[in-house]
């Protein structure tokens, strides 16, 4: 039998990506409704933010030059609270000015009140006890945002701050990328579901509640179609199902090369696909290709077959499944940042693939490393934030800078 090539991750993810296209229906939602989902195209700013220059401490408006010739002490001719509009700052007088308040014509700095001191013998006046610079304390209109310009950049993922930049510039709605239909089984005649008896050798299905925690995380349509049996059948009949109504379908466990692995000849009989294995650990074998639609011989579904153990599932899924969804969602940032960080542990045995380690960063900055690394050890990405992505043949010794990328940059 001939082995399939081995890849690195870097060529497997380049491999994945590259067919992959954005999907292109979009829907105008209410801002509201928008977190999580992914701006479709760019969108500009109605008004300038903000509106007028306008003042960032309480205190007195005043124009520089007034302050020398008058030896610090000015009139206090008007009063601008926020929400109305002064008249212009006549010479020689300064005006009682409060944060968010529009800045006088004339005026050309804002002394904070700390700075100022009045007396109630002498009402109407204050006494400025310092030399403002020109500018100081003052938010130049448009200095946020500016009207016609845009305000979001098509492809971004619409976080909490985003949707407040979206309101300010003045926007109801944003147009976003429909979501991503992701379709998942999973293939195992050991796997019972919690709350059924175990079978004799059995155990529960954990790759569901993980791989469908993820698609949902970033922000998919999610269709579990449950437990397959370890049948051609039964795993061709369960692909065209999905093939219906998704743009990727993803499954566990089947896409080593055993006779119980029927992924690879199902996928093949009902579209086509390429075995992958990746030099990486855990979660070498990679199954990538695409299903046809029933309905529609010349479209299809793309397919990614996942290794069954539950940390291979789960870390294949962070490193290629991720990307490839927010490819198909249209955004621009695909990688996850990746940080220096200090290993606080060994891991004397270099291997020949790269690792992907669960860790943890610690209260000294530095990274703890689960003593179980096995990729049936789930617990080891329950107790970690995180991997170390560890190159091929390197060793770590504690002090070592190593390359950690947090699990909350890869769920988003
Ligand atoms: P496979 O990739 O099908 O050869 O499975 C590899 C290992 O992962 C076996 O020990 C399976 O029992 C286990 N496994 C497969 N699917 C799941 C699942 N959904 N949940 C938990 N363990 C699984
Ligand atoms: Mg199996």
């Amino acid at each position: 039998m001939n082995k399939p090539p081995m890849l690195t991750a870097a060529q497997a993810l380049e491999q994945l990506l590259a067919p992959a296209i954005p999907v292109s229906e979009l829907e105008s939602v209410p801002v509201q409704a928008a977190l999580g989902r992914i701006l479709a195209q760019d969108v500009s700013s109605l008004v300038d933010v903000p509106p007028l220059d306008n003042t960032s401490m309480d205190g007195y408006a005043v124009r520089v030059a007034d302050l020398v010739a008058h030896s610090g002490l000015l009139k206090v001719a008007q009063r601008i609270p926020a929400g109305s509009i002064g008249t212009a700052l006549q010479p020689g007088t300064a005006a009682r000015i409060f944060t968010g308040a529009p800045i006088p014509s004339g005026a050309d700095a804002v002394v904070m009140q700390e700075d100022c001191s009045t007396s109630p013998e002498v009402p109407n006046q204050v006494a400025i006890n310092t030399t403002p610079t020109a500018g100081q304390w003052i938010r130049r209109r448009g200095e946020d945002l500016t009207a016609g310009k845009v305000a979001l950049q098509a492809g971004c993922l619409l976080r909490p701050q985003e949707l407040g930049v979206a309101a300010s510039a003045g926007l109801t709605h944003l147009p976003v990328k429909r979501r991503v239909r992701v379709a998942a089984f999973f293939t195992g005649d050991e796997l019972s579901l919690p709350g059924e008896p175990l079978k004799p050798g059995g155990i529960y299905n954990s790759n569901r509640d993980t791989l469908l925690a993820c698609i949902k995380a970033l922000g998919c349509d999610a269709t579990d179609l449950g437990i397959v049996p370890d049948r051609l059948d039964a795993t061709r009949a369960a692909l065209r199902e999905a093939s219906r109504d998704h743009d990727l379908i993803i499954t566990s466990g089947g896409v080593s090369v055993g006779e119980e692995d029927h992924i690879k000849p199902a996928v093949n009989a009902e579209g086509q696909l390429n075995l992958w294995q990746i030099a990486i650990k855990p979660g070498k074998p990679l199954a990538f290709g695409s299903v046809r639609k029933q309905a529609d011989a010349q479209s299809s579904t793309w397919f990614i077959g996942l290794p069954g153990n539950p940390v291979s599932s789960f870390v294949t899924f962070l490193l290629f499944v991720r990307p490839f969804i927010l490819r198909l969602q249209g955004r621009t940032e695909i990688a996850a940042p990746t940080y220096q960080m200090r290993a606080d542990f060994d891991w004397p045995k270099a291997d020949r693939r790269n690792e992907f380690l669960r860790v943890k960063v610690n209260t000294e900055g530095g990274l703890d490393l689960y003593p179980n690394q096995s990729s049936g050890v789930l617990t080891s990405a329950a107790w970690g934030d995180g991997l170390v992505d560890c190159p091929p043949g390197q060793a770590i010794a504690s002090g070592d800078l190593v390359s950690y990328i947090p699990f909350t940059a890869l769920l988003s």
